[in-house]
């Protein structure tokens, strides 16, 4: 099933079909998804570029009666060039990119959800304020999309002077969301994301609760370049949209213009290797040797590594900032394993364990996963990183339970394997298990290392008095 075959399937129908995998499954739930895609967006719009977040959040209960309530969010990111707002949150499957990255965003699809979402259940258009950097004027629009076309309706649009130079972005939409069920979801989502961004400020202001986490840090993490997917990675579906789009060319260009770590050279081993002629040209693939390309292309083993510049891990200085400074913990403990891959994609493993301190004693090691730097909230046990951690030897680190214990785990990849739709949990990648149980027998022993020195000085100090 390519993309193309969503486009014949109008918008609403399809968002109808698709709404619980995206995570808006009811009013509670749907209220924490929107702010997450409009936090993350944040993020991605900051971070990425170098620039420091601050994030300011209001929700708003807007109607009781109705459980409606609405959301509002607000950046100092680099903006979205007015021209392109109406697309940006108007048109689903807008955008086509086979530049790789590590995003919070993946599938450019989240704006579109929320705006659906906020429409169908409220007919409210969404009220976006936004300016670039250096941008002389501010763009105002009230946007809606149209079911039927799949494109966006315009419903008010206004320039101002940008006199202050101001950038970033503000969203606000209107809601069926249940605030109250809600709430204690966004306070862990946020406090969570405090922890593997230190380096951004967030507020959050709602009826009942407000959270003010503060910078902890002014440094950033370096930013992930842009890279070229690596042959291995890509599928059938991606290959035949290269295709498409490259003009006329020889497969051998095709293959050296697209693909990171693909040379002249590798690409003529590998298309001698795979039984195909380096002068074909890409439009005279049939259908049935677009398949098979695809599958040599992830059989061969000639290709270099997939690079991992493309990646952007927090770093164990930054994690140990944000554990303590959220966790309250006594000591925290932080390694970044060196990159990996798994089919084609490369991977960073990042393990912290947390002691002591404000964090309870618990049966089980407390456990906080993120992906990419997303928390993940959801399906915890159906995630790898869990089995990994509770399967641990722990004894072995003078770690008897209960013991006030968290372990946070960080995958960044191009691709993160999800085990669910719901992107809340990692699959059990083989790859991937082995790195983080060497990452997690790294900290722990750093961990009882600090814990027998500990005793020892409790055992000298006890000498000492008695
Ligand atoms: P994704 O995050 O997966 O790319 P979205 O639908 O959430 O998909 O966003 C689409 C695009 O709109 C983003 O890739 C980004 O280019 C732009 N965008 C969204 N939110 C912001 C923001 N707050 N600041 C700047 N650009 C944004
Ligand atoms: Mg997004």
């Amino acid at each position: 099933s390519s993309i193309y075959s969503y486009e014949a399937l109008p918008v609403a129908e399809w968002f109808r079909r698709n709404r619980e995998l995206a995570g808006f499954h009811n009013p509670a739930r749907a209220l924490y998804q929107t702010i997450r895609e409009l936090v993350e967006n944040s993020l991605d719009a900051t971070e990425t570029y170098g620039i420091l977040p601050n994030i300011y959040i209001r929700v708003s209960i807007e109607d009781e009666q109705k459980g409606w309530a609405s959301v509002y969010v607000e950046d100092n990111g680099i903006g979205i060039p007015g021209n392109e707002i109406p697309n940006v949150f108007g048109r689903v499957f807008y955008s086509s990119k086979y530049k790789i990255k590590q995003h919070r965003g993946v599938f450019g699809l989240g704006l579109k959800m929320v705006v659906l979402y906020s429409q169908s259940t409220t007919n409210k258009p969404v009220y976006v304020r936004s300016s670039t950097i250096k941008s002389d004027k501010i763009y105002e629009y009230q946007i809606m999309i149209d079911t039927n076309n799949n494109s966006p309706i315009i419903l008010d649009r206004r320039e101002y002077p940008n006199k202050y130079k101001w950038h970033g972005t503000a969203v606000k939409v209107y809601l069926e969301g249940n605030w109250p069920a809600a709430k204690k979801r966004i306070e862990d989502y946020l406090k969570r994301t405090a922890i593997i961004a230190p380096y951004a400020e967030i507020i959050l202001k709602s009826p009942d609760l407000e959270l003010w986490l503060k910078r902890r840090t002014t440094k950033l993490p370096p930013p992930p370049k842009e890279g070229l997917p690596h042959p291995k990675s890509v599928d059938v579906d991606t290959v035949k949209q290269m295709l498409l789009e490259s003009r006329n060319m020889s497969l051998l260009e095709f293959l050296t213009e697209n693909f990171d770590a693909v040379g002249e050279g590798t690409a003529k081993a590998f298309l001698e290797w795979a039984g195909f002629n380096p002068n074909t040209k890409t439009t005279a693939l049939t259908p049935e040797e677009i398949v098979r390309l695809v599958e040599k292309m992830k059989q061969y083993e000639g290709w270099r590594r997939p690079r991992a510049d493309w990646l952007s891990p927090v770093g164990s200085e930054l994690l140990e900032i944000g554990a303590k400074a959220i966790l309250g913990a006594e000591a925290v403990f932080a390694v970044t394993r060196k990159p990996e891959s798994y089919s084609g994609h490369p991977f960073i493993v990042e393990v912290a364990v947390a002691w002591g301190g404000q964090i309870p004693p618990v049966d089980k090691p407390l456990l906080l996963r993120y992906a990419n730097k997303i928390p993940l909230l959801y399906d915890e046990g159906a995630d790898v990183a869990r089995k990994i951690v509770d399967e641990f030897n722990w004894q072995n680190y003078k770690i008897k339970f209960p013991a006030p214990l968290a372990v946070i785990t960080h995958i960044c990849s191009t691709k993160i394997p999800y085990a669910s739709a719901g992107k809340e949990a990692i699959a059990e990648v083989p790859e991937i298990e082995k790195e983080i149980r060497l990452a997690l027998r790294d900290v722990a022993k750093k961990l009882r290392l600090y814990l027998s020195r500990k005793e020892k000085e409790m055992e000298l100090l006890n000498k000492y008095i008695s």
